[in-house]
């Protein structure tokens, strides 16, 4: 068994699609049949939500990986299929006061998936929240690569604090973090003005900028609300083959 990739969806800004990417991304490898883990990373828990089966009772979380609880303790299956997840509660919020003098409370995050049991998945995504405090320095500690969605010229306002944050944890903490790919979302392929926020985007971060662009769909904005990944709502809709798309792209990427 080798060790699982792992990918952190991140990007300061909020709503720029870091979660609706992580689910249908988690969705789209396991049904790719890959092995996924998918960690909420984000106290306001909307991937959990999204995945986690309604009713299950939660005894350890994200939470408790901060705190030396195991990932073996930590692990639910999800409603998808080879799909499993550490959900995220309410009070995964309160790490980022409680690390504060914690000596390698930078690495909490990493050290709880570096496990035997962490390899029995290909694939770890790490969802986050649109912050930059120690929870979202713990997911770029622990990931490979990092995945940043981006919604329009305006989420890229403030980019360069978010690479030199980037290019910090590189030089302390993790230097094999790269930046994977860009991902454009909420994307209308149709309007003119959306060509030129790609060339911008582009000429920001070349050839990771993947070619498969995710459109506005209001399936995406509701699967999350019965339960369900976007492949099994509505598995004809926009939302779904762009993140087919975008699960085969990377795919082609990561296993080339
Ligand atoms: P936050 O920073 O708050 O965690 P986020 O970056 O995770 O936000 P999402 O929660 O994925 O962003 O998306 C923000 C909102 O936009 C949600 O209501 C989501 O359902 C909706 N949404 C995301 N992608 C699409 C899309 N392609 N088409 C339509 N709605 C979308
Ligand atoms: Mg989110």
């Amino acid at each position: 068994m080798s060790k699982p990739k792992i990918v952190c969806i991140s990007l300061w800004k909020g709503g720029v699609g870091k979660t609706t990417t992580a689910v249908n991304l988690s969705a789209g490898l396991a049904m790719a049949g890959k092995k996924v883990l998918l960690i909420d990373d984000d106290p306001q828990a909307n991937a959990t939500v999204a995945l986690l089966p309604k009713g299950t009772e939660i005894f350890n979380s994200t939470r408790s990986l901060y705190f030396q609880g195991t990932l073996q303790d930590a692990m639910y299956p999800s409603v998808v299929l080879g799909l499993d997840i550490v959900p995220a509660t309410m009070d995964l919020a309160t790490v980022e006061l409680e690390i504060t003098s914690k000596i390698g409370r930078e690495r909490l995050l990493q050290k709880a998936l570096k496990c035997d049991f962490a390899k029995q998945y290909d694939y770890i995504i790490i969802d986050t929240p649109p912050l930059l405090g120690s929870i979202v320095i713990n997911a770029l500690s622990a990931a490979d690569e990092l995945l940043i969605p981006v919604k329009g010229f305006y989420s890229l306002e403030g980019i360069h604090q978010f690479l030199d944050i980037i290019e910090s944890v590189r030089e302390n903490v993790n230097p094999h973090l790269k930046i994977g790919s860009v991902l454009l979302t909420m994307y209308d392929d149709h309007l003119l003005i959306n060509k030129d926020i790609k060339k911008k985007i582009t000429e920001v971060f070349g050839e990771r900028v993947l070619n498969t662009t995710i459109p506005p769909n209001v399936r995406l904005d509701e699967a999350p609300s019965y339960n369900q990944a976007i492949f099994s709502y509505d598995p004809e809709s926009k939302g779904a083959q762009a993140y087919k798309q975008l699960t085969e792209e990377l795919l082609s990427r990561w296993e080339a």
